[in-house]
Formats: C-alpha cells, structure tokens, sequence
C-alpha cells in the first residue's frame, strides 16, 4: 500500500485508493467548498455537523431506544425520527456511566459480531422503521488518557495506544475515526507541548500503519489530529505532520481535525486565527491535494459555522445544545445567545422541538422544572407523563436545530456563490461573527479583496488584531454569566460526598494539573466509589460551579483567579457558595473543601461557617502555596478523611487510616 514515489492524493487520482474511503470536492466559494464523503457503509454530504450523542449509557438489554436521560429523548427525535445522517460518540464516554466491563462487551462484543449499527437498526426495525444509514464518528478520547486515569479503561481491557483505541472504535463501526491525541490546554508549558505534540503526531502516523491490516469492508476514514497553543506551533505541527505522511509515502485517504479549540472556544480571534493558520499550511502544501484533504473543527459549532466554513473547514462537532440544555440555556432564534428557560415567556420559534413544547405549554413545562425529584408529571394539557430529563432534551434539540439549519444554509450559500454575502448578513445580528469577519480581513488579502464590495457601514468595529497579542481566554465574563443558583442544580442520587475543590487556569478544570491531582489519589484510594464523589469547583468569579456546568463557553473561558485582596469578588463568592451549601447539605452525608491558597481557604471557611457544614483540609498546611496542594501527606490526609464515608479499595489507604 505505499508508494515511494510522490503521489498526489485528489478526486480525479484515486486510482489505488478509489476502493477505500476518501474525500472528494466539488463546488467552491473562495476556500469554502461542498465535498462528499465516500465511506465504506455510507456517503456524507459537506459541510456537516457532527452532534455529539451518547450511545453507551446503560445496560444492553434495553438496547438503544431505553436507555440515557436526555439522550433517550435525542436519539429518538434526532436520530430515528428526523434522520440526522451523522454523529460523533467518544469513544471512552461510557466510563462517564456505571457500566460494567460485561455491559460493554454485551453492547460492542470483542469480535465486532455487533457494532452501534447493528443495535441502531436493530432499534429502528422494532421502531417500524427502516435500517438507518447514520455516519458514525469516533472521536480517540486522549484527553482522558492523558493524565492518569489508565487504570479507568483498563479494566475494560482498552490501553492507552493507538491500536487498542483504533481496536474499540472498530468495535463500534465507526466511519470515521480520529487519532489519539493529547490535547493542549491554555498555558500549557512548552516542554510538555513539545512532548504531547511529538506522542500526537506519532500515533497519527501509527493509526495510518494500523489501517493497513483492517479489512477493506471495514475500514473507516482517519482524520488525523492537530494541535497548536500559537499560529506558530499549529503551522510547525501541520507541516511536520505532511513533511512525515509524504516521507514514510502514504498514500491512504486521510483528514486534517483541528483539537485543543474547546477550553479556547470563547475566544473567537484565537479559533480562527488557529484553524486560518492550520488551513493554511495545508493549502501551501504541494505534497498532497488539498481538495482531497477534509478538515474538521473539534468542538466548535455554534455562530462560528459560517465563519469556518469559509475558511475552508468541512465538518463540526458540538456538544454545545446539550451543555447550554443542562443549564437550561435556550438559545434565542435570532442571536442564538442562551437565554434562561424559566425566563421565558413564550417560544419564539417554529422549530420541531418548539412545537411539540407548545403542546404542552410553556407554563406548564417551567413549573414542572422546578418540581422536586425525578418522578414523571403529568402534563396539563395531554394528561401524558413528562420526565424533567424531556424537558431539558426538547431544549437541547430545539439549540441542535438552529446550529444544524445554519449549516444546510451555509451548504445552500457555498452553491450559490454567496457565502460571504451570508456572513455578513449572519454577522448584523451577532457582533462576534462580524468582528471576525473583519479580523479575518486583516489575516487573509482574499477576505480582504471580498470584503471590500461590502458595505462599509457594517464594519464600523474593525480595528486591525495582531494575531500574538490574542489572549487564550476571554476576559470579558463577569459574575452574572453563570450563577448555580439559578439553574436549579440537584445533586445526583448516587453521590454522597460533596468535595470543594478551587477553580484552576487550565480549562475545563476537571481537565487541569491540580484537579487530576486530586481526583488521580481519590480513584487509587477509591476506585469506583470515586463516582459518589460529587465534585464542585470554587471559581474565583462564579462561586460553585458543579462538574457537569464545568463546558460551558462562560465557565470554560474566563480567566479569573481569586486573591486575597479581592474583597468584593471574595464577598460574592463566600455568599453564593453558602447559599448552595445550606440549599444541597441535607443531601451529602459529608462536605469537605481542599484548598492551600489563602484566598480560596477563606472563602471556604467562611462559608462553611455561615452554612453550619463543612470540613477545610488540609487541617494546618506548613504553608499557603501551590506545592502545599500536591504534597503527598495532604493527599493522604483528604483520602484518610473521606474514609470514613467512603470505604477504601487500596490495602495501603486501608493501613494508613487504621494508624
Ligand atoms: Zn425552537
């Protein structure tokens, strides 16, 4: 399968690779373009959206159609009922859900006799329906390999290599498949950039050698991962990567996926600029044809689809509808910007998710979200029982909607020639996609050349941005982005400890050094009773933040560290997480915070005080630091504490706590 001679990889030159999946383009606009995937099982039209589904969220037995909270009702309306064509699973989402290493087997057995397609048509035909033809995607899920959380996937037999990773997401069926990579977070050191850029790049090499064995029917198409904390290292990284594929002489169908964007989402000018500069690279390259080269955004979907779909990407995945949905975040038709559910008066959209709530009415499904408990309530109206899970479900659909219409408009625009048209005309009602438009002028003479038949009028806020001066994070949230008490949070049942941990720089923080840190001893001391742990960070700006608010664009993108001299911001803080300690404490049997910094400390303190709950360790700290929060003793004493709620799986803790 390799070639020693150079090899053009394009539509019209497939003759080797024509058997196996590839990519091909047809219409353009500028760099914008429409493309088609040819898979092994299907065909995909691009640009195309990706929505992030959870498959494996239970036991088999009930199959597809039975099991998953919101995603019961997701799948249902989007996958059966609509006919989405395309999703992408994790492939490691299941160690997020209380599934056994036998409920795994019994889903994708080892020797791929069943894979998510077959459970899906197997789900579909007992629907009435026919077979579906979906576009799986299977992401690597590095980001959870990274740190040490090994012993996690292990007993579920998957190692942290490229093969045994490309192993499960065979057992999958996935279409499409992405490198295991090692995302970088903002602020990453550049030491360790260099060494997860060098193990990424790496395993996307190795993934191609892998394919070589797959048989043909089976064989899903690679997109290989890239990633840069600068323009800079984006384009170092691209180059090498096409520098080694043309070297070793590869000649298989591959793709370029943009990672790393996630923690950065909120700060617009650092996504385009990094996939501006990654697309870039790509079509200077004279070793492979770019028309054959797809290239996807991780993450990132929202007012951002017209904008990168100019630049040149062909696929997204987001997750975003079901993040904003769980905090009860609408998306409001016109600027998409989340408004709060219960402060809506009525649905100002003719969607399908919309419709199906005003059956019910908007009053009666706002009261029911604020109903104690998981039970089912009837609607008023229709007498059917409604479980609060459908209500966040019918809001997650109701944002998935606006983001999946916006890309078949974008679609229809690319064919019509007038896709810049369409950002600008997408740009009047949301002033980030303008100022990007016009930022996008000053890094790329042929935006700027287009952007000159445009009236001027619309661009009053451009100012040329020196892409070095651009920051990770948005400074722009102030308390009022996210507040959890008003989202109506409930702990889940399972958990019984609650653990305050402080916000980190590194984004999400569950994510960060010193959150794996903690979270890396609890699991070694705890193993799977690491899941009654209910994890809430103290943010500097926010107060509480529980894990699963932990993605938002607001909570995922400021950059606020709490100091002691904050007095007004230590204020809000201490008063937002008392009221949530007195709101929750009935439902943990133990609360305890775990802080060295002098700022966050207090602020625990004094909220523990004024709830009448809680436990600061470390109990007397030799000093308020940073290397005070690693300290192995530290550790120890926050394990040997929790064992009294918490039964211990590790002999040693067992030891240590008997002393
Ligand atoms: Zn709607």
């Amino acid at each position: 399968m390799k070639l020693s001679q150079k090899l053009h990889l394009g539509s019209a030159n497939l003759a080797e690779a024509r058997v196996l999946p590839h990519f091909v383009t047809g219409f353009r606009d500028g760099n914008a373009r429409l493309g088609e995937f040819r898979l092994s099982r299907t065909r995909l039209k691009t640009p195309a959206l990706f929505p992030v589904f959870n498959m494996l969220t239970g036991p088999a037995k009930g199959g597809l159609g039975n099991t998953g909270g919101i995603f019961k009702f997701l799948k249902k309306w989007v996958l059966l009922e609509q006919r989405f064509p395309s999703y992408l699973s994790e492939v490691l989402h299941f160690t997020d859900f209380n599934l056994s290493p036998s409920m795994l087997d019994r889903w994708l057995p080892r020797d791929r006799s069943k894979t998510i397609h077959d459970w899906v048509n197997e789900w579909f035909l007992g629907e009435g329906v026919g077979p579906g033809r979906l576009t799986l995607f299977s992401d690597s899920g590095g980001f959870r390999l990274l740190f040490n959380s090994e012993m996690d996937v292990e007993r579920f037999g998957v190692r942290p290599t490229p093969a045994s990773i490309l192993d499960l997401q065979l057992r999958y069926g996935a279409d499409i498949v992405a490198s295991l990579d090692y995302p970088l977070p903002p602020n990453t050191p550049p030491p360790e950039e260099v060494e997860r850029s060098r193990r990424s790049l790496a395993n996307a090499l190795e993934l191609l050698r892998l394919l070589e064995q797959v048989p043909e029917t089976d064989v899903p198409f690679p997109y290989l991962a890239v990633h840069g904390q600068t323009t800079e290292g984006i384009r170092r990284y691209v180059q090498k990567l096409l520098r080694k594929l043309h070297s070793e002489g590869f000649t298989r169908p591959f793709g370029i996926a943009v990672g790393s964007l996630v923690p950065r989402r909120a700060n617009y000018e650092t996504i385009v600029a990094l996939v501006h500069a990654a697309l870039d690279e790509l079509h200077k390259t004279e070793r492979f044809d770019p028309g054959a080269i797809p290239v996807h955004v991780f993450g990132v979907t929202g007012d951002m689809i017209p904008v990168l779909s100019f630049l040149g990407v062909d696929s997204f995945d987001s997750s975003s509808h079901v993040q904003s949905a769980r905090a009860l975040g609408y998306y409001e038709p016109e600027t998409w910007r989340p408004v709060p559910f219960r402060q809506l008066d009525d649905l100002p959209c003719d969607c399908a998710a919309c419709a199906q709530m005003r059956v019910h009415g908007l009053a009666d499904l706002k009261s029911i979200m604020d109903r104690e408990g998981r039970v089912a309530h009837r609607s008023k109206r229709t007498r059917e029982p409604l479980l609060k899970s459908q209500i966040y479900a019918w809001i997650a659909w109701h944002n998935l909607l606006l983001h999946s219409d916006e890309v078949e408009t974008t679609r229809r625009a690319i064919f019509d020639g007038d896709l810049i048209e369409h950002v600008v005309r997408f740009g009047t009602a949301r002033p980030r996609a303008q100022k990007l438009l016009s930022y996008l002028g000053n890094v790329d003479p042929q935006v700027q050349a287009r952007l000159e038949h445009v009236p001027i009028s619309l661009f009053q806020v451009s100012s040329p941005t020196d892409v070095s001066s651009i920051g990770a994070y948005s400074l722009a949230f102030t308390p009022d982005d996210f507040d959890v008490g008003t989202l109506g949070y409930r702990p889940a049942k399972r958990k019984e400890v609650l653990l305050l941990l402080p916000c980190s720089a590194e984004k999400p923080y569950s994510q960060s050094r010193s959150h794996q840190l903690v979270t890396g001893s609890l699991k070694k001391a705890f193993g799977k009773r690491t899941a009654r742990i209910e994890r809430v960070s103290v943010s500097g700006l926010y107060g509480p933040v529980p894990e699963e608010f932990e993605e938002l664009d607001q909570v995922a993108g400021y950059n606020y560290y709490l100091t002691s001299s904050a007095h007004k911001q230590i204020a809000l803080v201490t008063e937002r997480l008392a009221r949530f300690l007195q709101e929750h404490r009935g439902h943990f049997s133990m609360v305890v915070g775990y802080a060295t910094s002098r700022a966050y400390r207090r602020v625990m303190q004094d909220a523990f005080a004024q709830a009448g709950t809680g436990t600061l360790l470390p109990r007397s700290p030799t000093s308020l630091s940073h290397t005070e929060f690693a300290r192995t003793q530290n550790l120890s004493e926050l394990v040997g504490w929790l064992c009294s709620v918490l039964p211990a799986t590790d002999i040693r803790v067992k030891s240590l706590v008997a002393n």
